[in-house]
């Protein structure tokens, strides 16, 4: 099947790139690199369900394995997607609303989205000029 190699050569040429690429960069900016990779990914996706539907729409068979098999990467990258807001949120220091979810800014005492008192930092240091952070 002609259009079935083309596409998944596109998703892996482009998948190998992205992977590639982010390994050259650290924390935020790899996941934020990560995170524009997936959502690229996450198009080609569609976008080929849309091209392998449109073949079948002109005549081209079409198995089911293959729109099984994408919606099953649109399911992981969707996945991969939700973990990784997740892990930008506590690196870029925020914490989670207990009551909406929220990503919220450490050191805030209130939820700006729904008002919940937030819990406090035990680890507030006011007196101390200087923290270090050994992560
Ligand atoms: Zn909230």
């Amino acid at each position: 099947m002609d259009l079935w190699n083309e596409i998944s050569k596109t998703l892996y040429s482009a998948a190998d790139y992205t992977v590639k690429e982010a390994e050259k960069l650290t924390g935020i900016a790899k996941l934020k690199y990560k995170r524009n990779a997936l959502k690229a990914k996450l198009d080609l996706y569609y976008k080929s369900i849309g091209e392998l539907k449109y073949a079948e729409r002109n005549g081209q068979e079409v198995a089911d394995e293959m729109y099984s098999g994408l919606f099953e990467q649109v399911d992981a990258v969707l996945a991969e997607q939700k973990e990784l807001e997740s892990r930008l949120a506590d690196l870029r220091d925020c914490v989670s609303c207990p009551q909406c979810g929220y990503k919220v800014q450490r050191g805030l005492s209130f939820c700006p989205k729904c008002g919940e008192k937030l819990p406090s930092d035990e680890k507030k240091a006011e007196n101390t000029g200087n923290a270090e952070d050994n992560g």
